[in-house]
């Protein structure tokens, strides 16, 4: 399966994007290497990722960070478990589950920007999303798929 990908993930631009170095993520979905790419048109980041029959284009972004090399996050496109909007953004980083599906899986929380809701999401071979609760007393704690209406 070959697939060619051109152009960016953030605007319109379809040309050649900027090519940079390979750069380690703190949420890879793969343990494979993450080309950086950077668009002309908007300068945002993307990372191609090389497996081993195609690449993959992801959106990134970068956190940088005082005297240290920057963080570079994936956006993975996440559809949002609550109301199937495709228009979500990474917005917590290795997060806390209480009740993860295998303590192998790593979620990273999405917030959906039309129904304001949290997702989870897990990459581990496949992007999976689940609804997400923030704990009401540890907000540092997220629940997987909790029920429609939260007890009051
Ligand atoms: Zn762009
Ligand atoms: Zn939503």
């Amino acid at each position: 399966m070959t697939e060619t990908i051109t152009g960016c993930l953030w605007c319109s631009y379809r040309g050649p994007l900027l090519a940079g170095e390979t750069v380690s993520v703190v949420n890879p979905q793969v343990s494979l290497a993450h080309e950086l790419r950077r668009c002309p048109e908007c300068g945002e980041a993307l990372l191609d990722v090389r497996w081993p029959d195609r690449v993959v284009r992801r959106k990134a972004r970068e956190h940088t960070r005082r005297f240290r090399k920057s963080l570079w996050v994936v956006v993975y496109p996440v559809p949002c478990a609550w109301c199937g909007s495709t228009d979500t953004e990474a917005y917590e980083i290795n997060a806390t589950i209480a009740n993860p599906i295998s303590e192998r899986f790593k979620y990273d929380i999405y917030r959906c920007r039309t129904c304001q809701r949290p997702n989870a999401a897990s990459y581990l071979g496949e992007i999976h999303v689940h609804r997400a609760d923030q704990d009401r007393e540890y907000t540092a704690l997220w629940h997987l798929d909790p029920p429609e209406e939260p007890p009051a």
